[in-house]
């Protein structure tokens, strides 16, 4: 196989951790999810070909029930807010929890929706939510416990293990979709130097070290370089000592088992 000097450069990282006696844990997560097309199919045949553990990011007002209730009991369902839809103010970023709704009501929402999403997902669900755009206010975070979450999971390193009192943190940090160019697959080098530059952050003290590194796609934006470049990203992990790919419930654990 051709390696490529960002490929090599994962090894080298990767190798480092090896040296120190410490393992390389990386997790992937899937946003968008809401019903079995194509594109997901796909993704999901993927992670059972390579047992790389998945953890979907479900919107549950508009997922498939017959879906949730047929996905197979490795893989884990993550709340993907409640509808996913954008209701920023004027000049405010994208996001579906601006401060102008009543705290009291996004709770409400977020609530309902949990219970609906985890009666359809049963033993599949872990419930940490994952905002849209991964954004929510801090205000929001503190309260999460009340609407019944036990977890949250964002975009970059994470500041805490705990992001409130009961709320588990965890990241995903390889974004491989470029948005703001195209919103196809990023590249190789991109996707590869978000992860090494997280590894060696991790490594050195400068982001936590115990946050594992997550990995996360959209596979309705996938292009087949995304594709590819997942197949490869698997077979090369496989294959480098000391990785291994956890799961979401490895990562938020039941508080009665925490
Ligand atoms: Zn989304």
């Amino acid at each position: 196989m051709v390696t490529s000097g960002a490929w090599q450069a994962l090894a080298d990282e990767c190798a480092r951790w090896h040296d120190l006696g410490r393992p390389v844990e990386f997790w992937w997560r899937d946003d968008d999810a809401v019903q079995l097309v194509a594109p997901l199919a796909r993704l999901l045949a993927m992670a059972e070909a390579t047992q790389v553990p998945i953890a979907l990011a479900v919107i549950p007002e508009a997922a498939d029930a017959a879906f949730l209730g047929g996905l197979s009991a490795r893989v884990c369902v993550l709340q993907h807010g409640v509808d996913h839809r954008n209701r920023a103010a004027a000049g405010e970023k994208k996001t579906e929890f601006p401060g102008t709704e009543p705290l009291e009501a996004t709770l409400s929402r977020l609530a309902r929706a949990r219970i609906r999403l985890g009666a359809a997902a049963a033993e599949r669900f872990v419930d940490v939510l994952v905002p849209p755009w991964n954004r929510l206010s801090g205000q929001l975070v503190a309260r999460l416990p009340a609407a019944g979450f036990r977890g949250l999971s964002r975009y970059g390193a994470r500041h805490a293990a705990e992001a409130a009192p009961g709320i588990r943190q965890s990241n995903a940090h390889v974004d491989l979709i470029a948005w703001h160019t195209g919103r196809g697959f990023a590249g190789e080098e991109a996707a590869l130097g978000l992860a090494v530059a997280h590894l060696a952050q991790r490594r050195l003290g400068a982001a936590d070290p115990g946050e594992a590194t997550g990995w996360l796609t959209h596979h309705a934006c996938h292009d087949e370089a995304a594709w590819q470049f997942l197949a490869r990203l698997f077979e090369v992990s496989r294959r480098l000592p000391g990785v291994r790919w956890v799961a979401a419930r490895e990562l938020f654990p039941d508080r009665a088992t925490a």
